[in-house]
């Protein structure tokens, strides 16, 4: 299988491009300026999996342009493309009173509509191969987080594209799903989660803790999958149980 993920320099990303090298795929995946994270996990992959192909490119998902020149190199490279990660997802947390436009379209524009062109980009060759797995990362957030106005109407927001597209093309043999991760450690969460919220999690989530990476990527490898060809217009929680954050 021929995976292309994006934002795999780091955090969530990372973590399903080493589970999919490890796992026998091959992997395209994405970074917008990690340049040297994204080196790293190619020499990682290499290393691992020396047969595996696992190729980073660079890509601002926020433009439509170079998500259409990057996807047509890929698909050059790789010839075709079997299942699509749409999961580079930036926070800018405030309350919304004092959101700043900024804020509010940085978000939009990276977790919402960067996943809609990239989505979009690979609807035509998976309609002409007759089939493909569009994998979305979205967040509890998605049924509103206090302080996060941009990010929860970006994550609630992939939901309705998600389904969308499940409807739209489940005949052509495209299936779209949504995986909600709970508390994961990585940049994203060390640098934009309060402590209180830290503590939240760790306190009401059933399992007691925050998730491991390789947790949240085995289910994006089984959506990703052939074995996943009933499961479509689906949000599935990855949170250890805590179906809420305030
Ligand atoms: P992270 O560690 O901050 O990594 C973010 C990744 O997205 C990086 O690879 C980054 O590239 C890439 N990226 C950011 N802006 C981009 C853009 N405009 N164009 C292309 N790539 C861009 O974050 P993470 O925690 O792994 O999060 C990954 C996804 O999971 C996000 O969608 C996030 O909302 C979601 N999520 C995470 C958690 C959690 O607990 N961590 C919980 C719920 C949902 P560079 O490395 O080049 O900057």
């Amino acid at each position: 299988m021929v995976l292309f993920v994006t934002g795999g320099s780091r955090g969530i990303g990372r973590a399903i491009v080493e589970a999919a090298v490890v796992a026998g795929h091959d992997v395209a995946f994405t970074y917008r300026e990690a340049g040297a994270a994204a080196e790293e996990v190619v020499d990682w992959a290499r290393a691992h999996e020396p047969d595996a192909r696992c190729r980073a490119y660079r890509l601002d998902v926020r433009d439509a342009a170079e998500v259409e020149r990057v996807g047509d190199q890929v698909l050059d490279d790789f010839e075709a493309v079997d299942a699509v990660v749409c999961n580079a997802g930036i926070l800018r947390n405030g309350v919304a009173a004092q959101m700043s436009d900024a804020d509010w379209n940085d978000v939009l524009a990276t977790n919402l509509t960067g996943s809609f062109y990239v989505a979009r980009h690979f609807l035509m060759p998976f309609l002409a191969q007759g089939r493909g797995r569009l994998v979305f990362i979205g967040s509890l957030a998605q049924n509103g987080i206090s302080g996060q106005a941009n990010y929860s109407a970006s994550k609630a927001g992939l939901v309705g594209l998600s389904k969308a597209l499940a409807k739209e093309y489940g005949r052509k043999g495209i299936t779209a799903n949504v995986v909600v991760p709970g508390f994961f450690d990585t940049d994203l969460t060390r640098e934009g989660m309060a402590s209180g919220h830290k503590d939240f999690w760790n306190t009401y989530c059933p399992l007691g803790r925050m998730g491991h990476l390789d947790e949240l990527a085995r289910v994006v490898l089984f959506l990703a999958s052939g074995a996943s060809s009933f499961v479509n217009g689906a949000e599935i929680p990855v949170t250890g149980g805590l179906d809420w954050a305030s």
